[in-house]
């Protein structure tokens, strides 16, 4: 469906945020702070760009950036204010994110995560290039955005010109206002509807069923026209499951009432999935109309205030959310699945009563709401570890990062714990300096495990094969598994598999795409994701890119699959296990037991190797790890892993060289 542009431009107007324009304005010419509130939807996301940027703010050469805590936002809002300024995303209008930059000399809206604006500032403090930076979603408080608000905090005093905007929904605002020495808030007034809300009697054993039978239950017992329906799950794979479980269920249904003819279909309704690791056109869905069809999206908490769905009027929550969880007692970093705060459950009610009156149906009875929800979600900055954060401060130049002016501070400990890391690693020296190693290591836009892979495979001479891996690591799951297709998907999988590692088997199956001219074709015949390959290749040529800049040699090991897996191993210092018993793993350094994942290529080995490093902890009903290589003892002990032996390491450390 076309859309004129009198119907953009009629649609800009309605959105709240135009009606209070020019008074908006006004407060940024005469502040250099603001703190800008609204309801998700008021247009904050995609009209302040472009007031600022009819308001002069571009010319002269300078850009209005506006940061963005996912990715996929980042996009998405991108391409949307492109279309409603009429011209080509990444031109005027572009976005960057990690390892994709679609901006040019011409663009003067940048969208881009918090962390590619942190990553800028790096290399030109000054941001000389922004004449506005607006933080979005600032109440989101992603570790990135603390960082950058920290940053700014001390900048905004050496550039008297910048103005800084940030962005919140409802809560928390005061606590930004403050930091900055009481700057000025602007709410936009904007009207919600009443939403009511509906806890479960019981509770409940299995979130997914519940959410189908709840979502069936809606779609069928009130009409289409009513509204659409958004269910909030935790991840791709909650989203994926309660997607095809109410294509199932509401085929059932419709089957047994049409049993004489063959019109089966549930063609009344459009079920869609939203997650971060979807491509972009999957996502634009979301914002489709559908005529006479009733909208279902499933997403992760990103529907919570990133992205604004028109027309909702049933929310269903299942009042949990993927977290990072950082352990600082035993250092480590996991993602969990944990109940939301009682703030996020009240925007994500809030999404069905934008429109109109609404209803949540939450998942959880009211009981073990205030049993077990904090009041609001604990800072990204409090819950996760802090190694890549501290390197990124360290090469900007904070010594004492005891006293960057964190709006929250994150605890002492995992400083500490972070520090030691980074130390371990010989990213910093015994007075807490960057290394030479730690240097390079912060040129590139990877956790430290993998920049320091990268760096040593340069000394070892297998860079060449772990630039290919860490691409790999870096996209999406690469296997595809579809429902219907497990077990010869799963086939497929294995012909791929190196037995000793899963970090060759990613490599073995770049290398043999590679071979076949990174043909589409073979991708599907194996059951490989095209998209997620290709993305690696595209990320693989970026870090090349960095590596030839820094003078850092891309060499080939020649099959010599041990100094790849040594190599691999000196980047894991925190992540090492050790076997216990016939099938279990526990961690070195804490002894916690550890599951292999079954989609290991060691899974189910007969013979498991003795010591192992992983790359990915993943919390549920075990404790899963994956992504796993199978390791020599002595190499553990030759990286201080298996006993420290300080002197050693840090004489490793002076000598580095590449
Ligand atoms: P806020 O940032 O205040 O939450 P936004 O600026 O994101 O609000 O959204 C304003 C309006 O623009 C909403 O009605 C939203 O649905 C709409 N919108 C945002 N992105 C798109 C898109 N890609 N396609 C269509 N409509 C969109
Ligand atoms: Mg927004």
């Amino acid at each position: 469906i076309k859309v004129t542009r009198e119907e953009i431009l009629a649609s800009r107007k309605s959105l709240p945020a135009y009606r209070v324009r020019s008074q908006l304005l006004q407060v940024i010419r005469d502040n250099q702070v603001v703190v800008v509130i609204g309801e998700t939807g008021s247009g904050k996301t995609t009209q302040l760009g472009q007031f600022l940027y009819e308001d002069g703010f571009c010319d002269d050469g300078f850009m209005v950036g506006c940061t963005q805590p996912r990715r996929v936002a980042a996009m998405s809002v991108a391409a949307r204010v492109a279309m409603e300024m009429d011209v080509q995303l990444g031109d005027k209008v572009g976005y960057s994110i990690r390892f994709e930059d679609k901006t040019s000399p011409a663009t003067k809206i940048k969208f881009m995560t918090d962390g590619i604006l942190l990553r800028e500032t790096l290399l030109d403090k000054m941001l000389d290039k922004y004449s506005c930076i607006i933080i979005d979603e600032a109440h989101e408080r992603t570790l990135n955005t603390d960082v950058l608000l920290g940053i700014f905090k001390e900048l905004l005093s050496r550039r008297r010109d910048l103005k800084l905007i940030i962005t919140s929904a409802t809560m928390n605002a005061n606590k930004f206002s403050q930091f900055f020495g009481d700057a000025p808030q602007f709410t936009i007034p904007g009207r919600t509807f009443p939403v009511e809300i509906i806890y479960t009697r019981h509770p409940v054993s299995d979130y997914v069923e519940s959410a189908v039978t709840q979502a069936a239950k809606i779609h069928l017992s009130t009409p289409i026209s009513s509204g659409d329906i958004l269910i909030f799950m935790t991840g791709q794979e909650d989203i994926e499951a309660t997607c095809s479980g109410l294509r199932e269920k509401l085929l059932d249904v419709y089957t047994k009432k049409n049993s004489h003819n063959d019109n089966n279909e549930p063609n009344d309704i459009e079920i869609i999935p939203i997650y971060s690791s979807l491509p972009a056109d999957v996502q634009n869905k979301i914002f489709m109309l559908m005529n006479g069809k009733r909208k279902v999206v499933v997403a992760t908490n990103i529907a919570e205030t990133s992205l604004t769905v028109d027309g909702v009027k049933y929310v269903i929550d299942c009042g949990y959310a993927k977290l990072k969880v950082y352990n600082p007692q035993i250092g480590l970093d996991s993602l969990r699945i944990t109940p939301i705060s009682f703030a996020s459950a009240n925007q994500r009610s809030g999404r069905a009563g934008r429109t109109g009156p609404g209803v949540a149906y939450r998942l959880y009875t009211e009981d073990s709401a205030y049993e077990d929800m904090y009041l609001e979600t604990i800072p990204e900055i409090q819950r996760t570890n802090l190694s890549n954060t501290l390197l990124l401060l360290k090469s900007f130049g904070v010594d004492d990062v005891m006293k960057f002016p964190f709006i929250d501070p994150p605890p002492r400990k995992t400083i500490m714990t972070s520090l030691f890391e980074l130390w371990t690693i010989g990213a910093l020296d015994n007075l807490g300096f960057l290394t030479k190693l730690g240097t390079l290591m912060a040129s590139f836009p990877l956790q430290p495990s993998l920049s320091k892979i990268l760096l040593i495979s340069a000394q070892s001479g297998c860079s060449e094969e772990i630039l290919t891996i860490v691409a790999m690591l870096s996209v999406p799951q690469v296997f595809y598994r579809p429902k219907e297709r497990k077990e010869e998907s799963d086939q497929a999988r294995s012909r791929f598999f190196v037995p000793e590692s899963d970090h060759l088997t990613l490599l073995n199956v770049y290398s043999q795409w590679k071979a076949n001219a990174y043909s589409f074709h073979w991708c599907r015949r194996n059951f490989l994701q095209y998209k997620s390959l290709q993305r690696a290749h595209d990320i693989r040529r970026q870090l090349s890119r960095v590596m030839v800049k820094k003078n850092i040699p891309i060499l080939s090991s020649g099959s010599d699959w041990d100094t790849v897996r040594k190599c691999i191993c000196s980047g894991y210092a925190q992540q090492a296990a050790k076997l216990s018993g016939l099938s279990k793993y526990v961690h070195l350094k804490t002894g916690m037991e550890l599951q292999l994942h079954p989609t290991s290529a060691l899974f189910g080995a007969g013979d498991l190797p003795p010591y192992i490093v992983y790359h990915e902890l993943l919390l549920t009903s075990k404790e899963y790890i994956n992504v796993v290589t199978s390791v020599d003892p002595f190499w553990l002990v030759e990286y201080g892993i298996l006993f420290y032996n300080v002197k050693r390491r840090v004489e490793e450390t002076d000598e580095f060289d590449v």
